[in-house]
């Protein structure tokens, strides 16, 4: 039997209600070990040890955290003691941490993430079956160079492309664009594809020395925007401003002169969409190379920020970022 470590974070998958019934509740309450005892038949599937790594509402992940989840991770697949690693995480910023994982984690071993959206004793609680399903795919050989994976709702998503779609239903996550990564169901699981893009031991971004990454602020835009905040982000000590754009990552006229002069400046602009899929292209109604802009192509602007902020701690360029906007 493979070796799963079963890392805790938090989030409403540890979630405590008043009632079964009542909508009102606190996230991370509840340790990792009732969590795991919670889900019937789980041990047959693998040989578990939890570990709680941090107990928070996902609101609350940091840079610190996330630096030392993936050093965390890093050392168990180093060392040997651990087949494959599934984290429980709140749903709110799952996809940042995932893609920070998909792109830190120095191992083709599986990465799993899961939470859930109701609390761990609502009724229909959806956290038990999503870490049955989790350590189903960590478990899996066929799991192994696929990425960082998240799986919730029967599904399985490349940390790359998911994204949190719904504030409420079980069914919240979606991967505009490329689609599923595959689907599971009781632990039986299926691939649909392979992540193209770079990740995990392709990827350049060993951050296990590092314990902070560079401040990068995401500005959304709208009708009306001030250059304000652009000048604020600047002033504050932004190394990197993302823009979530209009459309195919468009600005007001004005803003784009601030962020210009931002970039002028030696900030780093990256154009991302407000829209929540499809590609930002370089050139299309704004002058990237006139202006200093790097266009994010399929990242959205927190996936943006995150490889944003590992471009900047390993002290890439402008055009050096571009690329790694295309390649990862
Ligand atoms: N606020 C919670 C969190 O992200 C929501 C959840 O887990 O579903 O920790």
């Amino acid at each position: 039997m493979q070796r799963v470590r079963i890392l805790g974070t938090g989030g409403t998958i540890a979630g405590e209600a008043a009632s079964e019934t009542a909508s009102r509740y606190r996230s991370a309450e509840i340790g990792v070990g009732p969590l795991i005892a919670a889900v019937p038949g789980v041990r047959s599937l693998a040989i578990l040890h939890g570990e709680q790594f941090s107990q928070t509402g996902s609101q609350d992940m940091s840079d610190i955290l996330w630096c030392s989840l993936a050093a965390r991770i890093n050392a168990l697949f180093n060392a040997g003691e651990a087949d494959g690693v599934v984290v429980t995480h709140g749903t709110d910023t799952a996809e940042e941490t995932g893609y920070f994982l998909h792109l830190c984690i120095d191992s083709r071993n599986p990465v799993v993430l899961t939470g859930a959206m109701r609390p761990a004793n609502s009724l229909s609680a959806d956290g038990p079956l999503n870490l049955y399903n989790a350590v189903a795919v960590a478990a899996d050989r066929n799991a192994h160079g696929r990425g960082v994976i998240v799986v919730i709702n029967d599904d399985l998503h490349c940390a790359r492309d998911v994204t949190k779609g719904n504030t409420t239903d079980v069914h919240a996550f979606v991967s505009p664009g490329p689609g599923l990564l595959g689907t599971a169901s009781f632990g039986k699981v299926r691939y649909f594809r392979t992540p193209s893009r770079c990740h995990t031991a392709d990827s350049e971004f060993l951050m296990d020395n590092m314990t902070r990454l560079p401040r990068v602020d995401i500005l959304y835009a709208y009708t009306g925007m001030s250059t304000d905040c652009v000048r604020d982000s600047v002033s504050n000590g932004a190394r990197g401003i993302v823009v979530a754009g209009l459309g195919n990552g468009n600005v007001p006229i004005s803003i784009a002169h601030a962020l210009a002069d931002a970039a002028a400046s030696g900030v780093i602009v990256v154009r991302s969409t407000r829209v929540g899929s499809g590609e930002v292209a370089r050139g299309i109604e704004v002058d990237d190379d006139a202006l200093g802009f790097v266009a994010a192509d399929q990242l959205n602007p927190q996936k943006s920020r995150v490889l944003l902020q590992l471009c900047l701690a390993h002290g890439k360029d402008r055009s050096a970022i571009q690329d790694a906007f295309y390649r990862y």
